[in-house]
């Protein structure tokens, strides 16, 4: 089969978001239809700021001292970029296709993103290798990579947000196969707990024709895995 491979960087996170018309995140007060709204304001940095502040007299510091001053408010400007994605619509990217005959796979590769560990709160990096079988219609390839960045922006695991973008793909573009796997590798284990550095943490998702069909699986497998 012809190839279309390349790579995409995902680390522009300099441009301005824009709230979308449906939010599919199941909490309460999704935005409403504002394209203009900045996600920003959705964010209370005076209440993380006192929570640093909590935390760092908790384990014994003086939140006062000089060094420190600043850092609550550091922090909060910090979560508000980590978390920008909770109040986004990864999916909206994949509204705009373009009709194409082309029924070959298309593979976006090393798609870099940090994401938040919802359990620790640390962060975990890596790369996500995004793939599909078009049906008739395909997407920009840049959007692939703005959407792996929006759907890392938030609190996450790894196994969901494989499986978040995969059903995207699925969904929106109506795909004949998805498939997303990501590389990463968590801080969480690295510096607390077992302390293992330099592990990779390795996680797939895949649909359509990708699960059915051997062949196809082996296919962008073997793609992803071209190095
Ligand atoms: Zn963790």
């Amino acid at each position: 089969m012809v190839l279309d491979l390349m790579t995409a960087s995902a680390s522009n996170t300099n441009e301005s978001y824009a709230f979308n018309e449906s939010s599919p995140q199941p909490h309460a007060g999704a935005p409403d239809k504002d394209s203009s709204a900045n996600p920003r304001q959705a964010v209370n940095k005076s209440a993380i700021e006192n929570a640093v502040r909590t935390i760092l007299e908790a384990v014994g510091e003086d939140a006062l001292r000089d060094g420190l001053l600043d850092t609550p408010a550091r922090v909060a400007r910090m979560y508000e970029e980590m978390f920008a994605g909770l109040h986004l619509d990864p999916a909206r990217h994949l509204e705009t296709t373009f009709p194409e005959e082309y029924d070959e796979i298309v593979l976006v590769r090393d798609i870099p993103f940090t994401s938040m560990c919802e359990h620790h709160l640390l962060p975990f990096t890596g790369v996500a290798h995004v793939g599909y079988l078009p049906n008739g219609r395909v997407v920009g390839l840049s959007k692939l990579a703005r959407v792996v960045e929006e759907v890392a922006r938030r609190p996450q695991v790894q196994e969901r947000m494989t499986q978040t973008v995969a059903n995207m793909l699925e969904e929106k573009l109506n795909t004949k196969g998805a498939a997303v796997v990501i590389e990463s590798e968590h801080s969480c284990m690295a510096l607390r707990g077992v302390r293992k550095a330099g592990t990779l943490t390795v996680t797939s998702s895949l649909r359509g024709i990708f699960r059915t069909s051997q062949a196809s699986r082996s296919e962008i497998m073997t793609l992803i895995n071209v190095r």
